[in-house]
C-alpha cells in the first residue's frame, strides 16, 4: 500500500515538472537570447554559445573586431532565423535535450535572462553593440593537468602525447585566447571560464586582478568549469582574489567518487586532493556557490545512484547545484552504446535508487527534480540505439589502456563483462 501511495506521488510530482516545461516549450518557441547578449570566445573563434556546434571566425587581438565578427553575416543570419521561428540546426543540442525532456542550456539562459528575451521578441533588432553583451564565456586555452577519457587534445594539452600516440594528432597542440579589453564590454556582469583549467592560467588570474583594479569586482558574477585539482598555494591566490566578487559559482567536474575509478576517468587527476580544495573553499569563501558537474559516460552510468548519492549525502551539494551532462560526442563514450540488456539492469537499479531516495526525503521537491533528471538520463539511453559504437569503444579503451598502464577489467569489472560478452556474441570466445 504504502509504496502503491508513493507512486502515484511520484508520478504526479514528476508529471508537474513535465507539464512546467512542456509549457515552457510552447512559450518560447525557437528564440534564445544568448546570441544577442552572450560572447563565447577561445584563440580564433567565436560562438553563441558552448552547446552550439558551430563557430564563427573570431580576430585574435582587436577587441573591436571581435564586434564586428559578432555582428557577421552568419551571426546575424542566426539572430534572423531564430526571430523566424526557424530551428537552427547549430542548436541541435539544445532541441534534443528539450525532445528528451532535458532542461537545455536555451531554456535556462531564457529564464535568467527574462527581461532581455521580451525585448528581443519586442525590438527584434539584428545587429548588436558591445553594451548588448552581458555574459562573457572565456575558454582560457586548453592547457591542462587533466586527460580524462572523455576528452581529447583540443580541450586538453595534457591529451597531446597519447593522441600522437593514438594516431589522432601528428603535433603537439596549443590553443591560447588572447584576453578581451573588458572596458569595451562595460554592461557585462557575467562571466564564464571553462579551459582547458582556467585556474591554472597566470592569463586569467590577471583577467580577473583587472576586473577588480577596475572597481567592478562586487557588481560581478564569476562562474568557473574546473577540474579543481589545483595546487592549494594556487587555489589560495585565486580565493584571495575570489573574495572581492559579488558572488562566485564553482562548478567542479568529478565523474566518479571511487578514487580508482574517478583516476581512470579523469586520467592524472587526483581526487584526494579535490575533497580537500572543496572544503577549503566552503570554509574561506562566503560569496561562493559551490556544484559538482558530472559527465554522464558509460564509465559512471552504472554507477549513478552511488554517485548521486555521495554528492548529496558526503559531499553535501544541494540538489539543485548537481548537473548531469550525457556525452553525445564522441558517441563512443555514450551510454546509449550499451546493449538493451545492460540499460534494463541500468533502468531497474536507478529506478529502484530513485524510489529509496523519495522514501528517504518524503518526496522533498527538490529531490525530485534531481529524481525526474536522472530517470530523463535513463529515457534518452534507452531511446538511442548507438551500440554499432561499441566495438569502437572497445578498441580504443584497450589502446589507451595499455599507452596509460591501466586496466578496464580491474577498475570497471562491471563494463568489461559488457566488452566480454560483445566480444563472445561477435567472434566466440577471445582473450582480452
Ligand atoms: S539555442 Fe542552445 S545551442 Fe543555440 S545559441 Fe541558444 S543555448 Fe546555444
Amino acid at each position: 500500500m504504502r509504496n502503491t501511495q508513493l507512486n502515484w506521488s511520484i508520478t504526479i510530482c514528476e508529471n508537474h515538472f513535465r507539464w512546467q516545461h512542456s509549457k515552457n516549450k510552447v512559450m518560447e518557441d525557437s528564440l534564445c537570447v544568448l546570441p544577442w547578449l552572450h560572447l563565447q570566445y577561445d584563440s580564433n573563434r567565436i560562438f553563441p554559445c558552448c552547446r552550439s556546434n558551430k563557430t564563427f571566425n573570431g580576430p585574435k587581438t582587436n577587441p573591436s573586431s571581435w564586434i564586428e565578427a559578432f555582428n557577421s553575416s552568419e551571426f546575424t543570419q542566426l539572430r534572423k532565423d531564430m526571430l523566424a521561428g526557424k530551428k537552427p540546426r547549430s542548436c541541435n543540442e539544445c532541441w534534443a535535450f528539450e525532445k528528451s525532456g532535458i532542461k537545455s542550456l536555451r531554456q535556462k539562459s531564457n529564464e535568467y535572462y527574462r527581461d532581455e528575451l521580451k525585448a528581443i521578441k519586442e525590438v527584434k533588432k539584428i545587429e548588436c553593440s558591445p553594451e548588448d553583451i552581458k555574459y562573457l564565456t572565456t575558454l582560457t586555452s586548453n592547457s591542462c593537468n587533466l586527460a580524462c577519457r572523455t576528452c581529447g587534445p583540443e580541450f586538453s594539452t595534457s591529451w597531446n602525447n597519447d593522441a600522437i600516440e593514438l594516431g589522432d594528432l601528428k603535433e603537439p597542440y596549443i590553443n591560447r585566447a588572447a584576453n578581451i579589453d573588458v572596458t569595451t564590454i562595460p554592461n557585462c556582469d557575467r562571466f564564464y571560464f571553462a579551459g582547458g583549467e582556467p585556474l591554472l592560467e597566470d592569463q586569467h588570474f590577471n583577467f580577473i586582478k583587472e576586473l577588480i583594479n577596475q572597481g567592478r569586482a562586487d557588481q560581478i558574477l564569476l562562474s568557473y568549469s574546473t577540474n579543481l585539482s589545483i595546487p592549494p598555494l594556487r587555489l589560495e591566490k585565486f580565493i584571495s582574489l575570489w573574495k572581492e566578487f559579488k558572488e562566485v559559482k564553482i562548478y567542479a567536474s568529478i565523474d566518479h567518487i571511487d578514487e580508482e575509478k574517478f583516476n581512470y576517468i579523469r586520467h592524472l587527476g587526483n581526487w584526494n586532493l579535490i575533497k580537500e580544495n572543496i572544503f577549503r573553499l566552503r570554509s574561506e569563501l562566503n560569496n561562493m556557490t559551490f556544484g559538482v558537474q558530472l559527465t554522464l559516460s558509460i564509465f559512471n552510468i552504472y554507477n549513478l545512484p552511488e554517485i548521486i548519492d555521495y554528492f548529496l549525502y558526503k559531499l553535501l551539494i544541494k540538489p539543485k547545484n548537481i548537473y548531469l551532462h550525457p556525452i553525445i560526442h564522441p558517441v563512443h563514450y555514450s551510454p546509449s552504446i550499451l546493449d538493451n540488456e545492460s540499460k534494463e539492469e541500468i533502468k531497474i537499479e536507478v529506478t529502484s535508487y530513485i524510489k529509496k531516495l523519495y522514501l528517504q526525503e518524503k518526496l522533498n521537491t527538490e529531490i525530485m527534480a534531481i529524481g525526474a533528471m536522472m530517470r530523463t538520463h535513463i529515457k534518452m539511453m534507452l531511446s538511442q540505439d548507438n551500440h554499432s559504437h561499441f566495438e569502437n569503444f572497445y578498441r580504443l579503451t584497450m589502446k589507451l589502456d595499455k599507452i596509460r598502464n591501466q586496466s578496464l577489467a580491474h577498475t570497471f569489472p562491471w563494463l568489461y563483462e559488457r566488452v566480454r560478452h560483445h566480444r563472445k556474441r561477435n567472434e566466440g570466445e577471445v582473450s582480452l
